[in-house]
């Protein structure tokens, strides 16, 4: 293992200067900015929302826009994050969830946060190899990742204190760059974020300085308030704080990119996003079902002792787990108990799917079921009290299957080369890494997708002056005849 990163080393030394050169002649600089739980809806319908949008509203009127992005299911945070970085899915990367499948709570809540945890090659890597400099603000999955050079990994441990500045200090790279930022000593100490919004500011300025200080080819940014904010209080319309705070996040957006173009005036602008959301006003909680069966026995103190099956929830849909994958009478017991309870439609539960139908809709790797939940519900974790939990008020949640319309995505992509107004349709989440490499000018095999057409096409017929070099060209289309045959799932986007 050893050896082979030093030989890959070794090898990317002796071929840097080459590539470094022929990789910026040829691609044009990426900044990709996340706006957790960004619906399409939010900026299409701006207007009917009373949002002022203007940094959005003017990248959809001088790029290209995605009507919707199908994202991945569990329509999750971390799953769907690092397919935008890998365009594969999560059975491929590995990313099946957020938190660490932990019936037991041994982990103490850990998520899954570490680079190292991507089993396929990232735009990081393909950008690191072609001699790029990248540079990265919380994004989900990076903590360590040895192909970001400017490096402020999403990492926490009570996200409520903060102690936690003290760990992103440490696992935050290169050593020295945050303590020249003004504002970021105290990040996850709740008292100094007082706005949904506070925590993006800080990252903002900490993007600001990595664009100063690190030049990067590839900044990618993950901001999180409006996804907090819709967890607390539901989607939009009725979330006056979500729009403030996507108002904000909005400005936010203008002093990021404006940064950027001002180092690279031929940069390409990409806004994502990794879901939307549904209004919950209840919860299911399968594992209550599951203790009333005798499949999961709890201390005195209501922990958990030992479990035959445990449902692990995502939000708007569970992954139930066998401890032994091979106890067919569980199996079927734990079938036959999720058949009952979908039948009665106050429950909540939209689908049941089993074995590897679940795996590839989501469910954790392993899973014997995946229970996915309907609109206005969500999948609790509670092992003891009422199966259905109304809730007093209404909150937020997202990780249901992607064939939910309100779980869908966003794409917005501006710059030089990008088609003014441009209609990208109805866009797969996998085709934004093989795009956005395209764009770089790096190669990211692993991401077999079709890139995005982001210039306007010209017809086969039309005349080339090839006396003419195009100087700006947002390369994000792939030579006629190609794009099918490097699909895999042709026609299977919707
Ligand atoms: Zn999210």
């Amino acid at each position: 293992m050893r050896f082979r990163f030093l030989a890959r080393l070794a090898l990317a030394a002796l071929l840097l200067p080459v590539f470094a050169a022929s990789a910026r002649e040829q691609g044009q600089p990426v900044l990709l900015i996340s706006i957790d739980g960004l619906h399409p809806s939010y900026v299409f319908e701006a207007d009917k929302l009373g949002l002022r949008i203007p940094t959005l509203r003017g990248i959809v009127r001088q790029g290209a826009s995605a009507d919707r992005v199908i994202n991945v299911s569990p329509t999750l945070t971390y799953p769907n994050h690092t397919t935008m970085v890998t365009g594969v899915t999560p059975v491929e990367h590995g990313v099946k969830s957020n938190a660490v499948f932990d019936p037991e709570g041994y982990e103490q809540g850990a998520w899954n946060w570490y680079g190292s945890q991507i089993r396929v090659p990232t735009l990081w890597d393909a950008a690191k190899a072609s001699g790029l400099t990248t540079a990265s603000v919380l994004w989900p999955v990076s903590v360590a990742h040895p192909a970001i050079d400017y490096n402020l990994p999403e990492y926490w441990r009570t996200k409520k204190r903060a102690s936690d500045s003290h760990l992103l200090y440490a696992v935050s790279t290169p050593r020295g760059l945050l303590e020249k930022v003004e504002g970021v000593d105290r990040l996850f100490d709740v008292t100094a974020n007082p706005e949904e919004w506070s925590f993006d500011e800080k990252l903002t300025n900490v993007a600001l300085a990595m664009i100063g200080e690190g030049k990067p080819d590839l900044l990618t940014i993950h901001l999180t308030g409006l996804d907090s904010a819709e967890h607390k209080h539901g989607p939009l319309p009725m979330n006056d704080v979500a729009k403030e705070t996507l108002e904000r996040t909005d400005a936010m957006i203008g002093r990021i990119a404006d940064a950027f173009r001002a180092l690279h005036p031929d940069a390409v602008v990409a806004i994502v996003s990794d879901h939307g959301f549904h209004r919950v006003d209840a919860t299911i909680n399968l594992n209550v079902a599951f203790v009333q069966a005798g499949l999961i026995e709890l201390t005195g103190a209501g922990a958990v002792k030992s479990w035959k099956a445990f449902s692990w929830s995502g939000g708007g849909s569970a992954s139930v787990m066998l401890n032994d994958p091979g106890d067919t009478a569980t199996r079927d017991q734990v079938e036959a108990i999720l058949a009952a309870l979908t039948r009665d439609p106050a429950n909540g539960i939209a689908t049941v799917l089993s074995g590897e139908e679940a795996e590839r809709n989501g469910a954790l790797e392993g899973a014997a079921f995946l229970v996915d939940a309907k609109g206005g519900f969500s999948m609790g974790n509670a092992l003891a009290g009422d199966l259905v939990r109304r809730q007093a008020r209404t909150t937020g949640a997202h990780g249901y299957r992607n064939t939910h319309p309100e779980m869908n995505s966003s794409l917005f992509v501006v710059g030089p080369g990008v088609e003014a107004g441009r209609h990208l349709g109805t866009v797969d989440i996998r085709q934004i890494a093989p795009t956005l490499a395209a764009v770089l000018g790096v190669s990211l095999p692993t991401a077999t997708w079709p890139p995005l057409e982001l210039e306007e096409q010209v017809a086969p017929a039309a005349p080339v002056d090839v006396a003419t070099p195009r100087r700006h060209s947002a390369r994000g289309h792939p030579t006629p005849g190609t794009r099918t045959s490097r699909s895999p799932h042709a026609g299977a986007g919707r």
